[in-house]
This record gives C-alpha cells, sequence and structure tokens, in this order.
C-alpha cells in the first residue's frame, strides 16, 4: 500500500455532494453522509469505465475517499471492474488483508484449501465493535440454531434475536468463466468498511457481512492466465478454460449434496460455523441481473415455506429498487427451478437459513465488448418489464456495479428487517426439530444387517459432512412400519402387475413391526439439519404433466438408492425412544482380521473399498472365486477375495483401516478361482471437454486407484498402449464420437493449454501444445489394436456410443430414443449374468442414475441391429385367414402345409436367435465366445423409475445397461448409465472397479452359446 498516493488522493480528490444529488439519493433511503469526502480519482474512472449512466446507481457511482484505508486500486493497479484487469486469486487476498490491516472493522479468516493447495478465505465487514464481539454473538446465534439448547423457548429466543446481529454470507466467482465477482466484492468490503452513509453505518453496526472473494480458486488462477495469454496475443484466438477446478468445471456448483469437493466443505464449514443466516453465491450468465433465487417451480419440496417467502420479499425488493434506479434488465422471475438441492447456495436452504444467487452479466473476462442478446433475453415480459437491451456495449465495471447496487440494496433491506429474519431462522431451525410430529418421518434407519458396511459408513460420513448428527442403537428396537407394497415385478414384458391382480380380496392390516439389530444408525429427524438429510435419503417424484417443462438440472438423486445402501424411512416416533448413543468422529465400518492362519479370506459384497485394499497390499497375491462357498462357518459370495503371501499385520492394518472384514484360514476354500492383478489403468479425455470425467477422476483418487491421466493426443502417439496400461477408461462427456476423432477445427493458430511463466498455473496434470487436434484415425486405430491385443475399454454414455459407433463391439446397436425423457434420475436395473466378475458382490438389482442412456441392442449377427419390441401380443405371428389366433391358415383346395417351428421368443435385452435360413451361409454371425455378454438390464417398466423425472420408460425398459462385448483377445465394456456421477452414484462404483480387478478374466464362469 502506497499511503502517500492514498492521502493526496483523499486531499486533491475531497469534495462535497450538491445539495440537489442528496435529495434524489435520501428519497430511495440511501443518502450520502455530506461530510465524508469522495476519492475524486477513482470517482472519474468509475464513470469512465460505466458505458451507460444507466448502468451504475447513486450507490456506486462514487468511492468514498479515506485517509488511512487503501481502495483496491492499490491492488488491482486501476478501479475495480477496470478493462484489462483481472486479479489472481492472491492478489484478492493481498487486498482483503491491507483491509484487515488498516481497519478494525475488516478481519480475515483462512477457511481451508482447494485441492491444489491453495488458500480459501472469508472475509468478515462490521463495525469494530461488532468485530470484537464474534465469538460472544456466535455463541447466541447457536443457540436460535439449536433450539433443542434453550428447549424450544420462544420468549428465550426472542431475547436473544434481540441481542444478536445476523451474519450475510457472500461468495464469489465459483465459475471461473464468471470474473466480475472478485473486483466488486474488493469494493464491496471496501465500502462496507469505510462509508459513512447512514445505510451503510448502519448495515456495519448492525451486521457482519461476510466474504469469500473467491470459491473456486484453482479455476481463478487458470482464468487469470488464459485472459493474460489472451491479451498478450490479441488478435489470436484463445483457449478456452477447459479445466477450473482440479476435477471439475461448472459442476463445482453441483456438490452441495455429495460434497466430493474442498471448496463445497470448506463453504459448508464456514456457513455453519458462523451460523450465518443468508449464503448469497454470485455468477454470471444473462443480462444484466437475475436475481434467480424466486425463479421458477418447481420449489424443492423438503423446504421450510418460510424460506420460499424470505426469497420473495429479497428477490422482488432488488428488482424494485433497481428499477427506481432505472437500471435496465433486472429481474427475479425466471426460468431456473429450484427443485435440486445440489448447488452451492442451497447449503443454506437445507440449513435453515436463506439461499440467494444472482446472474448478473460478464464478457468471460475483463475485456469491454459490444454484445448482442437473443430475442428472448430483451423481450419486455410481465416479470422484465425494463429489459436488458438487444445491443449495447459492456464492461466489467457495468457488472460490479450491478452486483455492487443490488447486495447493497439486499444488505440494506436485510439488516432493515434483521429481527424478523433472525426470528424466522430460529423458527426454522425449531421446526426443523418438531418434524417427527409434524410432516415427518421421524427417523431414517440404516440397519446393521446391511450387507455393504462400508458403503453405508460412507453415506453416513457424507451426512456427517452436512452437520448432521448421527446415532447408533445400543439394542434393538422395533418400530411399527406400513406394509410394503406387493413388489412390482411385472412380467416379463412389462406393465402387467401380477401380484396386485392375485392379492387376495381379503382386508390385511396395512402395518408390521419391524425390529433393527443392535448397531443399527439412527438419523433422528428431531435435529436442527434434519431437513437436508430428508432431502437427501427420501424419494424424489417429477410429473411429466408439470408445467415446468424445461428442467434446470437433476431431478432425482435419492442416496441410500444411488449409494446400493439400505436406508429405511420411520414415521413412528418410537424409534426417537429406542436406546442410542450419539456417534462422535467419523462413522467407520467395522474392519480387521478375525481367526487364525496365513490364508485371508474378504468376502466380495461390492463396496469401494475393496478394491483400495487391491492396491494397498500390491505385493500380496489375490484371488477371486468364482463361486460362492462357505469358510470358517461364514458365507462368502462369488467374487471373494483369497489373499496370500501378507502377514497377518499388514492384512489386519489394511482391512481395519478401509473398514474391511477379513477372515484367516489355514486352507483356503476348494474352489475354482482366477488371480486378481493390481491393474495397470488409464484415464483418457480429450481436449474439448473435461467436466464429466472429472467425477470419475475424483472417485478413482478417492479409492487409491492409480491411474495415468492421458489425452487422446498421447494415444495418437503410442502404437503399443498394451505394453503400459491394462484398462483404458474413457469417462463421458469428452465430446460425440467424430469430435472426439477430429478434434478441434484446425483453422487459426495452435491453442496451448501449458505451463509458462505467462501461464504458471495452466498444464501440470495435463498439458499440450496444442488443443485441437483429436484422437485421429491414428489414435483410433491404436486404441482398437489395444482392445484386440487384449485390453479393456470402459466406455459410458457418450463414450459408449463412440465405442459402438466406432465398430469396437459387432453386436451391439444403439437405437436413437424419440420420446424417452430420463432428465438426470435414479432408475432400476435387474442383473442378468451374475456370474460376470462385472457383477461380483452385488444382489438382484441395482438403482443408477440415468440421464437418456443410450438403448443399446444386441445381435449375434455383426452389424446386425435387431432388438426393439420383439414377438408382440397374441396372434401377431400369423396373417389374416381362417380359424382362430392360434390356428393356422388353410388354402382351400391343397392339403395343409407343415409350418415351421416358430421362431423362439427372446427377450429385449437378449439376441434375436438365428434359425436355419438365416444362418445359410451367414458370414457376420458372431463366433458364440465374441457375442455380447449382457450383465445389467434395466428395469421392467412399471418399476423402472426409483426417483425423478421419467417419461417414455418403456423405450428402455429391459434393455442391456451394461456389457461386455468381447473384441478378440479383449474386452469392450459399454454402460448405459453413468456410474460415476457428481460423487453421488457409490453404489455403482464397483462395476466398474470390478471390471479392472478382473480385466484379464472377464470371461470367467461365462456360459456360451450351442451355436
Ligand atoms: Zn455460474
Amino acid at each position: 500500500m502506497n499511503l502517500n498516493r492514498i492521502s493526496s488522493v483523499f486531499f486533491a480528490g475531497a469534495f462535497l455532494l450538491s445539495g440537489t444529488a442528496l435529495s434524489v439519493r435520501a428519497q430511495n433511503g440511501y443518502s450520502r453522509d455530506t461530510s465524508q469526502p469522495v476519492d475524486q480519482e477513482y470517482t472519474k474512472k468509475i464513470a469512465e469505465y460505466t458505458t451507460e449512466k444507466f448502468f451504475n446507481s447513486p450507490l456506486t457511482d462514487y468511492l468514498p475517499a479515506s485517509p488511512n484505508v487503501p481502495t483496491p486500486q492499490s491492488v488491482i493497479g486501476d478501479v475495480a471492474g477496470a478493462p484489462g484487469k483481472l486479479p489472481y486469486a492472491e492478489d484478492v487476498y493481498k487486498y482483503m488483508r491491507m483491509l484487515e490491516k488498516a481497519t478494525p472493522r475488516v478481519k480475515v479468516f483462512s477457511i481451508g484449501t482447494t485441492e491444489e493447495g491453495r488458500e480459501m478465505i472469508a472475509v468478515a465487514v462490521a463495525s469494530e465493535g461488532l468485530i470484537a464481539k464474534l465469538d460472544e454473538n456466535r455463541a447466541r446465534l447457536a443457540k436460535l440454531a439449536d433450539p433443542r439448547t434453550i428447549n424450544m423457548d420462544d420468549a428465550e429466543a426472542d431475547r436473544l434475536v434481540d441481542q444478536s446481529f445476523p451474519i450475510y454470507y457472500i461468495t464469489g466467482t465459483i465459475h471461473s468463466t464468471e470474473t466480475g465477482a472478485p473486483t466488486a466484492l474488493m469494493e464491496l468490503a471496501y465500502r462496507l468498511a469505510v462509508d459513512d452513509s447512514p445505510y451503510i453505518k448502519s448495515i456495519r453496526d448492525n451486521m457482519v457481512t461476510l466474504i469469500t472473494p473467491v470459491v473456486e480458486v484453482d479455476g481463478r488462477d487458470r482464468m487469470v492466465d488464459l485472459y493474460k495469454w489472451h491479451l498478450a496475443h490479441p488478435n489470436e484466438n484463445y483457449p478456452n478454460l477447459i479445466y477450473w477446478g482440479h476435477y471439475v468445471a461448472h459442476d463445482n456448483n453441483r456438490d452441495a449434496m455429495g460434497l466430493s469437493l474442498k471448496l463445497t466443505r470448506n463453504v459448508l464449514n464456514t456457513y455453519v460455523g458462523w451460523k450465518a443466516q443468508v449464503l448469497h453465491d454470485l455468477h454470471e450468465s444473462v443480462p444484466y441481473l437475475y436475481d434467480n433465487t424466486v425463479g421458477d417451480g418447481p420449489y424443492n419440496a423438503w423446504l421450510d415455506p418460510i424460506l420460499t417467502d424470505e426469497w420473495q420479499m429479497i428477490g422482488w425488493k432488488n428488482v424494485s429498487e433497481m428499477t427506481k434506479f432505472g437500471m435496465p434488465g433486472v429481474f427475479t422471475h425466471g426460468t431456473f427451478d429450484t427443485w435440486s438441492p445440489g448447488y452451492l447456495m442451497f447449503i443454506a436452504a437445507t440449513h435453515n437459513g436463506i439461499s440467494r444467487l444472482y446472474e448478473t452479466f460478464g464478457n468471460g473476462g475483463a475485456d469491454t465488448l459490444t454484445r448482442t442478446v437473443s430475442a428472448d433475453e430483451y423481450q419486455r415480459t410481465w416479470y422484465k418489464q425494463n429489459p436488458p437491451l438487444p445491443r449495447t456495449k459492456w464492461s466489467q465495471r457495468n457488472n460490479n456495479n450491478y452486483e455492487e447496487t443490488a447486495l447493497l440494496i439486499s444488505l440494506d433491506y436485510f439488516n432493515k428487517n434483521s429481527k424478523l429474519f433472525l426470528k424466522n431462522f430460529y423458527l426454522k431451525s425449531k421446526r426443523s426439530i418438531e418434524k417427527p410430529k409434524n410432516e415427518g418421518p421421524a427417523a431414517y434407519v440404516f440397519p446393521a444387517d446391511d450387507p455393504r458396511l462400508g458403503s453405508q459408513a460412507n453415506l453416513l460420513r457424507v451426512l456427517q459432512g452436512q452437520a448432521c448428527e448421527i446415532h447408533r442403537a445400543t439394542a434393538p428396537f422395533t418400530v411399527t412400519m406400513k406394509k410394503k407394497a406387493a413388489p412390482r415385478t411385472g412380467g416379463p414384458r412389462g406393465g402387467n402387475n401380477n401380484a396386485a391382480a392375485t392379492a387376495s380380496p381379503a382386508k390385511t392390516p396395512d402395518t408390521e413391526q419391524r425390529t433393527f439389530p443392535a448397531g443399527s444408525y439412527i438419523v433422528r429427524m428431531d435435529q436442527p439439519y434434519s431437513r437436508i438429510a430428508d432431502a437427501l435419503l427420501d424419494y424424489q417424484y417429477w410429473s411429466p404433466r408439470d408445467p415446468q417443462q424445461s428442467v434446470y438440472d437433476d431431478t432425482g438423486w435419492t442416496f441410500g438408492e444411488l449409494g446400493n445402501v439400505q436406508v429405511v424411512r420411520v414415521t413412528d416416533v418410537k424409534v426417537l425412544s429406542a436406546s442410542m448413543e450419539r456417534v462422535n468422529g467419523d462413522v467407520h465400518s467395522p474392519g480387521g482380521v478375525s481367526g487364525t492362519g496365513s490364508i485371508f479370506v474378504v468376502n466380495a459384497n461390492a463396496d469401494n473399498n475393496l478394491i483400495t485394499l487391491r492396491y494397498h497390499l500390491r505385493r500380496a497375491s489375490f484371488d477371486s472365486a468364482e463361486e460362492p462357498f462357505e469358510a470358517d462357518g461364514k458365507k462368502f459370495n462369488r467374487g471373494s477375495f483369497i489373499i496370500r503371501n501378507a502377514s497377518t499385520d499388514e492384512v489386519n492394518r489394511a482391512t481395519s483401516e478401509l473398514g474391511i472384514q477379513a477372515v484367516a484360514v489355514a486352507t483356503a476354500p476348494t474352489i475354482k478361482t482366477h488371480p486378481v492383478k493390481a491393474a495397470r489403468v488409464a484415464i483418457m479425455h480429450t481436449w474439448l471437454n473435461t467436466q464429466d470425467e472429472g467425477w470419475w477422476r475424483l472417485a478413482f483418487d478417492q479409492m487409491g486407484i492409480p491411474f495415468d491421466y492421458i489425452s487422446t493426443q498421447d494415444v495418437a502417439k503410442e502404437a503399443d498402449l498394451n505394453k503400459k496400461y491394462d484398462v483404458i477408461v474413457f469417462a463421458p462427456g469428452g465430446g460425440n464420437p467424430n469430435a472426439v476423432i477430429q478434434g478441434r477445427p484446425m483453422y487459426g493458430n495452435p491453442l496451448p493449454w501449458k505451463k509458462t511463466d505467462l501461464t504458471p498455473n495452466l498444464g501440470g496434470f495435463a498439458s499440450t501444445d496444442d488443443m485441437r487436434p483429436g484422437l485421429g484415425w491414428t489414435g483410433l486405430m491404436n486404441l482398437q489394436n489395444f482392445v484386440k491385443n487384449g485390453g479393456v475399454y470402459v466406455g459410458s454414455d457418450e463414450s459408449a456410443d463412440f465405442a459402438v459407433s466406432m465398430g469396437f463391439t459387432p453386436g451391439v446397436s444403439i437405437q436413437r430414443a424419440t420420446r424417452l425423457r430420463a432428465i438426470g434420475d435414479v432408475l432400476r436395473t435387474r442383473f442378468i449374468d451374475s456370474t460376470s466378475p462385472i457383477a461380483y458382490g452385488y444382489g438382484d438389482s441395482l438403482s443408477v442414475y440415468c440421464f437418456n442412456g443410450p438403448i443399446f441392442n444386441i445381435s449375434n449377427v455383426a452389424g446386425g441391429g435387431g432388438g426393439g419390441r420383439r414377438g408382440g401380443g397374441p396372434g401377431a405371428a400369423r396373417f389374416t385367414g381362417r380359424g382362430s389366433v392360434d390356428d393356422p391358415d388353410i388354402v382351400q383346395g391343397r392339403p395343409p402345409a407343415e409350418l415351421p417351428e416358430p421362431q423362439p421368443s427372446s427377450e429385449i435385452w437378449e439376441a434375436a436367435p438365428i434359425n436355419e435360413e438365416q444362418r445359410r451361409n451367414l458370414g457376420g454371425l458372431i463366433p458364440p465366445a465374441q457375442r455380447p455378454r449382457v450383465i445389467l438390464r434395466w428395469g421392467n417398466a412399471s418399476e423402472l423409475l426409483v426417483s425423478g423425472l421419467l417419461d417414455g420408460g418403456d423405450e428402455i425398459a429391459q434393455h442391456a445397461a451394461v456389457i461386455d462385448s468381447p473384441w478378440e483377445r479383449g474386452h469392450v465394456i459399454l454402460f448405459s448409465l453413468n456410474p460415476f456421477w457428481r460423487g453421488q452414484t457409490a453404489g455403482s462404483y464397483s462395476l466398474v472397479f470390478n471390471t479392472i480387478l478382473n480385466f484379464d478374466n472377464l470371461n470367467a464362469s461365462r456360459k456360451l452359446d450351442e451355436k
């Protein structure tokens, strides 16, 4: 900080406002302090960088001067939002810490680090008096946040509300290409600390504004690099931001359920730790300011209606005040549905606070550009009476004006109604605790006899991450449950619910008793954060006839289903008086070695940490049992590990740490086995898009599976991929088959993504001199040879389509959907071949994530297509003629002809049988050992939907969902589901992990067709 410069600005720039301007401002309740000088130089720059007068407001068209507090200019070198200026996170922090040094009204807190080790901060701004009383205030807010601590005493709550001041938490630039927030928040912090306007003084004196100026820190630094590259190469095309965070891009704002990313956990812990009332996230997409929290329906069904009213109050206040300032393009109703709780700001919604989100307008950098917007954006509608301009010059300063003006209006409104909002905060918390006796349920129970205790512990840890309390039953307990409806199994063609049709008409009691064993986990709903547990564990239903036809995001997420964990919703309040104890520390599944002997047996139960164990004990030899067996009086599933050449100590340490139970035996069971080697794995990405594959990478890292991260360009250069890898995983989302081959258009200049002095944050874990080239035909050949020579290729959704389209899977084709709408939901699948190693440890069915997955058809003829509905209804096989449906027609005047055997019927997920006539000289007939093996199929139409929106489900019902398609010596594993999605689908991870573990024995237990 240059104090001399600041004081000279202070003295030279000091002037008083004219009386006229003052009265206009006073009219809106935002009058300035006439005795406070203005930083004239800074103020002049604001006007210069604002492209139209009406793109600013009286709240932000000036900057107050301070003799001792530095302005953002001291770090940025220009004013906030200046063209060409995009500070790194480090510079933003430097400024915030300069503020902290200069004034007791600012305090900076470190709130954790990112995946790549960069710091995240939260900056508190309030009067020195409030800053000094933060802890004391937090203790009061903690009581309002957990009304059990004051015995739900409303009078005591009122006293606490009177004494407390609220916390309004603002977060910026989670989306790295949305670049305006950091400078807007630097300037906002300055204003809140310095400005003596009565309304700002009141905000400062009566509430704490908490600011995380950069949420996605890794991505921000990469974005600034890229922008610098663009400035240094003004006439060239510049690379797009292919990586934001270490794992995912835009989806970093879809992690508030699964909590897989550090940024989500850091913000959640800050929000919950501070007992904040609001979490307000800043974005940029539409012109010019969309307060999208009000959005549109359907609203999330687990929220307290008090909250949705609060959204309306604050949102419409924003619109109303900015309308009075004459700022165009401010609206709050819009296309964003408020169904999914996956957004960062929703942390507040699901934790008794107020979630808020602004979409402002940005240029993806700090260039001032002429922007043309689409007709549906500039046309006037009932909720946009002063719409955006069809075409205008737009600057980052405009963006900062809008963000700051709207935030100041919100802070002012929140401050003026702070007692109401604090009381609401208490009420929402209290109503969360009262859930069991009102809407219910009373609790969710995780039974102790769940076959997958590792997955169970994993899900419970997610809930703990959400700040939920977990209890464990110390004795068995019994509750009354609604009797389960008869299972909707349906007929083989779907649709027939025979069970219901043949049910006895005699009235049976509709309730039953259910006893849970000691050790079962209980998530009580009489706790302050019951709402998030309920939202995650419950089922979702989105009607295909919902007025909202443009769905914003996923429609279903039921965590027990997607985690392959038993979760029982209990409404009987008796569950709350079961004998139980609070779990302290992370839930951990039981592990370690029991029994004696030098051979260790571990049950296959599709827990994800089994693969971790394999890589942990790299030097030990592992075998997989191809049949179920018993050892030491215990039952073991097909696929169970038999471990040799490891010490008891070693195995005990690894299994204890991972929560896996191992049984030591003196002699191995006599059973057919195959070796389980530690496969050499690569995850391949394109240079087109890496968002969705990031979730795969993240899960592999979490489970400690070593892999090489390679690009399609690397594959193009490597003729012998088998030398390096056993399994190549090509996760979805990298582009359509043609784009994967072609890459980006080769016009213009190369697009580098690598570490240089100019771009120190690019490259690292993935780099290239030019992002444009794709896999190319050589790369395709290398990849095909890899499979033919014994490699395993894993593809899902788009990358499954790639393998099918490029001829990797002679017996598989894809049928294009015409009616199917499976919009990010949870669907049921059934195992067809449980003897395949890919199915090891699973039960009969599995719920998985589906987004209009490809509809696979299977054929025994190469390129054969086929599939679809076969057989049809009664009589479908005969033509018009004499007799009944089952009779043959008879030609008049000759003896009846002998009819050939009818075509054997086949299931939707099977290949149609080939008859003798078709078989004659059929060169394309696939040899039995090379035919696709279907492991998993989609459920029948009647049972397919588990959670979310499903329309036209019969189009995909019963089709193959996971296929092991052999190709010469290798295998292509195809998924029409996405097994790794946003850290929410842990139950399907093991389909891929089993593939990796058994990569060289995928044909185990395979039954071949006779011909
Ligand atoms: Zn965004």
